[in-house]
């Protein structure tokens, strides 16, 4: 059986909002229409997405650098810092982008610390529409303590 801890989450998610360039029209027609759900919320975002929310929902959104200049690597640390717990990521999956390897990560350390993640419109309807938005929710994150003491030294 894998061993896990709980992480709260609380009733306001720290939320993190990304969106390629070819998706942020579709990111922010959802943000608008969602905007008083959203705003219970710690809102964050990479650099451009967030000025453009900003600009159109006028709530209060913590702003990173631009994706492609280490916005993505910027959520991915505060996801292992516990500083973001909930992830809105509309990736644009027919255009390759300079930035691969970082969305790759942000992906991957969003699935290690067990974080809720959309990455389309559907997913992002069904998550923001689920009770447990409303709720404090403790999710299961793997025990990573045997990794830590790992040996990594010879004998
Ligand atoms: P941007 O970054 O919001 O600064 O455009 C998004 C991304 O490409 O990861």
């Amino acid at each position: 059986m894998v061993k896990t801890k709980l992480v709260k989450m609380s009733l306001q998610k720290k939320i993190a909002l990304v969106a390629h360039d070819n998706k942020k029209q579709d990111l922010l027609d959802w943000a608008k229409y969602n905007r008083g759900l959203l705003e219970q919320h710690e809102l964050w975002a990479t650099g451009t997405t967030g000025a453009l929310l900003t600009k159109e929902l006028g709530i209060k959104i913590n702003t990173l650098e631009s994706g492609p200049l280490g916005g993505d690597q910027q959520v991915g640390a505060r996801i292992a810092e516990g500083v973001i717990d909930f992830l809105i990521f509309f990736w644009d999956p027919l255009e390759p982008l300079p930035h691969d390897p970082d969305i790759k990560a942000l992906l991957r350390i969003a699935a290690v610390w067990n974080i809720p993640v959309a990455c389309d419109r559907s997913s992002a309807d069904f998550m923001i529409s689920s009770p447990l938005m409303g709720k404090e929710y403790f999710r299961q994150v793997p025990d990573y303590s045997d990794y830590y003491r790992r040996p990594v030294l010879p004998g």
